[in-house]
């Protein structure tokens, strides 16, 4: 793998430099040097040559699956569930002793019904069991991938996926941009991500590559970059794509056919006027960590659950009954891919609509009419640039990965352009000593971002404070 260091053509208020990561199908952009984990690794070659035999040998099934009949669908779910529910009662301690705390058994699952009766589990209960309480003994833990969800909580959840849920996650990710791109996708068209860290693996065997491009490389030099590229699919937070489009003159757009923005709320409107601004549609995708797709709006006009991926209930938030079609609950998934640590029945969070009717459509998967947003704050630089919600996001994923920091707890908030507090509690693995001798490589990121130095202060309270309402991570407690 070769490095070459660029200068950037960006304005003299924001010096850094980003550098750029060749290999022979790697191309990665990270947001300096100086910054760069050292100690982050995509697939083994063994991971590649799996995923390319895969590919030729599910790939033509996994494209066909969402235009299978609502039927079938839901049948080939019910397996799925099946399987799920007796491994997880044979092999999880979490969910054996919820399920037996009830009097069931898995010779008991004969329906729906039954299914939609076991109890639901919760980050927290995931997060007291990890690893040993909810990591399928069958692998050991340092064979597993491993990623990490905040959600709305600010709770940090530690995920381990096998590899075979990971194939078809990335799979799943290259019919959905054929399927967002209304099938314009091929095996030779580029895709953008710019986000926090690269997934896994850069491409399918020689096809569908995908670039990473760090989302704390400031917006002008990431168009510099998208310039050099010339990709047909982006992806990233819409904070993120807010802030590229002041230089929207300067972007050269002429392969680009899709972006999709995913992670923070944005509403159709905004989307459909980005989309107006950039010439071609700007979709979003539902996802999360615990269940990787969850639904994709598509250019039928409808968002899709992406229902090989996730089994999705709407449930009432206090009772946790289904709540009519057409009325708002609480999204409670289950993932159908990742068999290392199976989430059943998992409480969300989020809130979901389905429609009352379902529109008639080609596509046979289940619909949602609309959800609800999770909505952060941008932080503002002393030159008045704006520095995204999504930006910010990336660096505390970026710092806890690679400090190794385990968080139960956080806060961010800017209180002065070049003052940054935070406020977290540790997890149990992870020192206070840790998290203070790890506060300058936070400050290196955020300076990375902002442009100028900034001062962290770190507290660590014995109780994390609450406040009522929708809790936002990143906050901003001054006005722009
Ligand atoms: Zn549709």
């Amino acid at each position: 793998m070769s490095q070459a260091i660029r200068s950037l053509k960006g304005k003299p208020q924001t010096p850094s430099t980003y550098i750029k990561v060749q290999g022979p199908r790697v191309v990665q952009y990270w947001e300096s040097e100086a910054t760069r984990p050292k100690s982050f690794q995509g697939a083994s070659d063994e991971g590649q040559s799996i995923l390319s035999q895969c590919s030729k040998s599910q790939l033509q099934h996994i494209l066909h699956h969402p235009f299978r009949s609502p039927e079938e669908i839901r049948r080939e779910q019910w397996e799925r569930v099946r399987e799920l529910v007796t491994l997880a009662y044979r092999d999880i301690p979490v969910y054996r002793e919820k399920y037996q705390s009830v009097g069931f058994s898995p010779d008991m699952l004969q329906s729906w019904q039954d299914f939609e009766a076991l109890p639901v589990i919760t980050k927290e209960e995931l997060l007291a069991a990890f690893p040993e309480g909810c990591v399928n003994p069958r692998w050991s833990v340092d064979e597993l991938f491993s990623t990490r969800s905040f959600g709305t909580s600010g709770k940090t959840l530690h995920i381990k996926v096998d590899m075979e849920a990971i194939i078809k996650d990335t799979l799943q990710g290259v019919r959905q941009f054929w399927m967002q791109s209304g099938l314009k996708h091929r095996a030779s068209h580029r895709t953008a991500m710019i986000y926090t860290v690269p997934w896994w693996f850069d491409t399918v065997g020689d096809d569908f590559p995908s670039v990473f491009i760090s989302g704390l490389i400031p917006a002008a030099q990431i168009i510099d970059i998208l310039n050099d590229l010339k990709p047909e699919v982006i992806s990233c937070y819409p904070t993120t794509l807010k802030s590229l489009l002041p230089y929207v003159a300067q972007w050269d757009r002429s392969q680009l056919y899709v972006a999709v923005v995913h992670s923070e709320g944005s509403t159709p409107k905004e989307r459909q006027q980005w989309a107006q601004i950039l010439g071609v549609p700007v979709l979003d995708e539902y996802s999360s960590e615990e269940a990787t797709r969850i639904a994709l709006e598509l250019p039928c006009g409808h968002y899709h659950v992406c229902d090989d991926a996730v089994y999705l209930e709407v449930l009432e938030a206090n009772s946790l009954h289904p709540v009519p079609d057409g009325q708002w609950g609480r999204a409670v998934v289950t993932n159908l891919l990742n068999e290392a640590m199976p989430f059943i029945r998992y409480v969300q969070g989020d809130y979901v609509r389905r429609p009352e009717k379902p529109e008639p459509c080609l596509i046979g998967w289940s619909q949602l009419a609309s959800l609800e947003g999770r909505m952060n704050d941008s932080f503002i630089n002393k030159e008045g640039r704006i520095v995204p919600a999504g930006s910010v996001l990336d660096i505390v994923y970026r710092w806890m990965h690679d400090g190794g920091l385990y968080l139960e707890d956080f806060e961010m908030i800017q209180k002065a352009c070049d003052r940054i507090d935070v406020i977290l509690r540790p997890l149990k693995q992870t020192s206070v000593e840790k998290i203070r001798s790890s506060r300058e490589h936070l400050q290196d990121l955020l300076q990375t971002s902002l442009g100028h130095p900034v001062q962290v202060s770190i507290t660590v309270p014995e109780v994390f404070p609450r406040q009522p309402g929708k809790r936002r991570l990143i906050k901003r407690a001054f006005a722009l």
